[in-house]
């Protein structure tokens, strides 16, 4: 067999796989708090360039950025009765404000100091938001308000991993009101269309827009939509949502305004967020056994030339001619900005020196010995294709580097496409869904007749699968329900997922 970067492969273990990918690629670590993790710079300068691309796409798209508190008075949560039961499970609380000497040479909460209501470190802030928002709209000519903010969550999460499900994650949540249902609608659905253009165009990710069940559903939510991706071991990932949250937060929070004719009504409000997740997503889709592979317009590097040299002689030849290659990529541009190279010069053995540069998943490696220098050329690989790479001249390099950023950038999203592609099926029985889905079959997205329901549920959960979403673009097409036996009018997307 042949030697991989990364032990376990994908194919021995893939939970494991996916831990030492995250190590080898120095993306991020676990932490001294349970189920938080430590983001490292090269991780962090991935989801930075997520954070760029999407706030630009927000901007455009008319929303403005504000930042909200951390905290969240209790009795805020109690005000919208699904959305606490949701969350109530997985809150952390404050409860004081003050440290004192325990007596034994360690600290306690002072008791003097108990918060007369203990306060929420936020899950979501559609309560906190919303209380504000009751305060900026009255009349009709104050909508719509449409507001991002990028900050960090927590959700008191049983069973984590790193950065697919922690306890405190990053995201970004969106938070409008609007003055009519099908406006708030439209909302919803144009930054669904903002995250699965995100997802397709940026991280090469093949998505699924859908509608979720009853039971997969935001709490307080009248109806969440989701962009869903399939992983390489043929599992589902919800990447994104964008609820409609009808009139229930407004009528929570009182959010009313005075219309064109003069009448008091409730607003309509939306909210939207992608996380830290998305990153585990770009991993999940594109990392291979020597590790990981980022798509070109989401690398915080697109280009590392690595020179290797023996001897401070060769030093002195190979350095100047790496530093001169550099500023002629960097004129060279890719996805509208300037090509970003890494020229990584530190003393160490050249075979470790690109070990590490395959296994961070930088798109382009250019090796450079004297060697290279006396023949004005350079050894460059790409790593989608994987290989040792291949002896290129430098003007060929330079001239070609753009088209091959973009090549790649488009090879992974037609491998990612076509695995899920072969992993998706249509099925029309119980039986034909459970050989589907059993222990050692590879498993994948199965498009089957339902009725959304408890039944569906308790069926669903026996056999640990989930529907992932009613997609938006079905077709309608009349057949009987797999789980229950019922009339069904369109079918939905069934998978394990994370
Ligand atoms: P929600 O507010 O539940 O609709 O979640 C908004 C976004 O955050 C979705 O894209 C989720 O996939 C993501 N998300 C939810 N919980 C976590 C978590 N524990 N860690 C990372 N991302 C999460």
């Amino acid at each position: 067999m042949a030697k991989t970067a990364i032990t376990p492969t994908r194919e021995q273990d893939y939970p494991e796989w996916y831990q030492q990918v995250i190590k080898a690629a120095d993306l991020a670590e676990t932490s001294d708090v349970r189920g938080c993790m430590v983001i490292k710079p090269w991780g962090y300068a991935i989801w930075e360039n997520m954070q760029r691309k999407l706030d630009d796409m927000f901007k455009a798209t008319g929303h403005e950025n504000a930042y909200f508190p951390l905290f969240i008075p209790m009795s805020f949560l109690e005000k919208e009765a699904e959305h606490v039961e949701g969350f109530a499970k997985e809150c952390a609380v404050v409860t004081h404000h003050r440290l004192v000497d325990n007596g034994s040479g360690g600290l306690m909460p002072d008791p003097q100091a108990k918060l007369e209501e203990p306060l929420i470190v936020r899950p979501t802030s559609e309560t906190i938001i919303g209380a504000t928002f009751a305060r900026w709209v009255q009349s009709y000519r104050d909508l719509p308000i449409l507001i991002n903010q990028w900050a960090n969550v927590v959700r008191w999460e049983m069973r984590t991993r790193m950065f697919l499900r922690t306890a405190e994650f990053l995201w970004q949540e969106g938070h409008t009101v609007h003055a009519t249902s099908e406006e708030a609608q439209e909302e919803t659905r144009q930054m669904l269309d903002v995250y699965a253009d995100f997802a397709e165009n940026y991280m090469a990710m093949p998505v699924i827009k859908g509608r979720k069940t009853a039971g997969e559903r935001f709490p307080g939510a009248v109806d969440t939509l989701s962009i869903e991706a399939m992983m390489q071991d043929r599992k589902a990932l919800q990447a994104g949502t964008s609820h409609f949250l009808g009139q229930n937060f407004a009528k929570a929070q009182d959010i009313k305004f005075q219309s064109e004719s003069g009448d008091l009504t409730h607003a309509w409000t939306t909210s939207w967020g992608v996380s830290t997740r998305l990153v585990g997503g770009l991993i999940m889709s594109h990392a291979d056994d020597d590790g990981m592979v980022i798509p070109p317009k989401l690398a915080p590097a697109h280009v590392a030339i690595l020179p290797i040299y023996k001897n401070d002689e060769e030093r002195a030849v190979v350095l100047p001619y790496c530093q001169s290659l550099k500023a002629e990529l960097e004129a060279q541009t890719f996805d509208g900005a300037a090509v970003r190279v890494k020229l990584d010069d530190r003393d160490i053995r050249g075979g470790d020196k690109k070990w590490q540069w395959v296994k961070r998943g930088v798109p382009i490696r250019a090796e450079i010995g004297p060697r290279d220098v006396k023949g004005e050329g350079a050894f460059v690989a790409r790593r989608d294709i994987g290989g040792k790479g291949t002896g290129t001249p430098r003007g060929e390099l330079v001239a070609g580097i753009t088209k091959m950023l973009e090549e790649m950038q488009q090879n992974l999203y037609d491998r990612a496409a076509k695995l899920r592609e072969e992993s998706t099926v249509e099925l029309n029985s119980m039986d034909e869904f459970q050989k589907f889905f059993a222990e050692d079959a590879p498993g994948g997205m199965a498009y089957c007749h339902f009725v959304d329901g408890a039944e569906m549920e308790a069926k669903l959960k026996a056999m640990k699968l989930t529907a992932r979403c009613i997609p938006l673009d079905g077709k309608e097409e009349k057949g009987k329900c797999i789980f229950t036996g019922g009339e069904s009018q369109q079918r939905g997307v069934f998978a394990r997922a994370y």
